[in-house]
């Protein structure tokens, strides 16, 4: 379970882990529907109660993160491709479009849903069927990304982005997702997105594992630092404006302060025991 402060009406967001509607995968920003639109423009227009966004780091504009950005967007030979869980896409506190804003054009596509298939997503599933291409995503099979080494040969590289029970969920039900070079990260250092609750402290969020993995497969350390900058601005921001820290569910659990009633769920109660004791899971 997550917890976020909504910039719009300062209350924490609560979302569910286990939601397991159905949803029509699709790629963001794809809009080729002439008639849906033909049908949505006819429409009395109303003018909308949101704030502006920035159309770069698609922050509201009031708290813009482009400062943050480099000048110019990254240059990295690595694509990398987001599968995202629909739920991730509504949060409020996003991190991939800040990861987006910051590399070059092209370098990192977004796919939202929950299922994905050759037919629906044949660009993820080339990617997927792709032999060089790699899945960041822990568990027993994977391997240290820090341990491989790389040519000049460019790569694709695939991450999971939701909840840890949605990322499990998409990671086994979509076999396209079990086909690349499953990779973890041994150096991912303690989460720096200290907004959102992490499940452990290993798992850090989206665009901090992207950030880790660009800078060992680009051979360049400046590349985290850089990405990282506009992470540390927005909790920074968030902490000033009454977000607090949250730390890990393994770290209150072990100095005893987790103090959300105990799941009834007996697999989450034993995926906490499980978290406690440091085994894998
Ligand atoms: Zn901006």
């Amino acid at each position: 379970m997550n917890s976020e402060l909504n910039e719009d009406t300062g209350e924490m967001n609560e979302d569910d882990d286990d939601d397991e509607e159905e949803e029509e995968p699709k790629e963001k920003y794809d809009v080729d529907d002439d008639e849906g639109f033909s049908v949505l423009s006819d429409l009395p227009v109303e003018m909308s109660e949101r704030r502006p966004t920035c159309r770069r780091c698609c922050r509201p504009v009031k708290v813009c993160l482009c400062p943050y950005l480099p000048a110019l967007p990254l240059d990295v030979s690595t694509s990398l491709y987001i599968v995202q869980h629909p739920a991730e896409e509504s949060r409020v506190l996003r991190t991939v479009p800040l990861l987006a804003a910051c590399l070059a054009p092209g370098k990192c596509r977004v796919f939202v849903g929950r299922r994905f298939s050759e037919d629906r997503n044949p660009d993820l599933a080339a990617v997927c069927r792709d032999s060089s291409s790699l899945l960041l995503y822990p568990g027993a099979a994977a391997e240290s990304l820090e341990d491989l080494s790389f040519s000049s040969a460019t790569r694709s590289v695939i991450l999971i982005d939701g909840t840890w029970s949605q990322a499990k969920d998409m990671f086994l039900r979509n076999p396209l997702l079990q086909l690349p070079r499953q990779v973890q990260l041994r150096s991912a250092s303690s989460s720096q997105y200290v907004i959102r609750t992490q499940p452990n402290n290993m798992c850090v969020s989206t665009l901090e594992c992207a950030a880790v993995a660009l800078a060992i497969m680009e051979n360049n350390l400046s590349i985290q630092e850089v990405l990282l900058r506009p992470l540390r601005a927005l909790c920074q921001f968030q902490l000033q404006h009454g977000a607090q820290v949250h730390h890990s569910k393994e770290q209150l659990l072990r100095s005893g302060q987790y103090n959300k009633a105990m799941p009834r769920n007996k697999r989450k109660i034993r995926r906490m025991q499980k978290l406690i004791s440091n085994q894998n899971i």
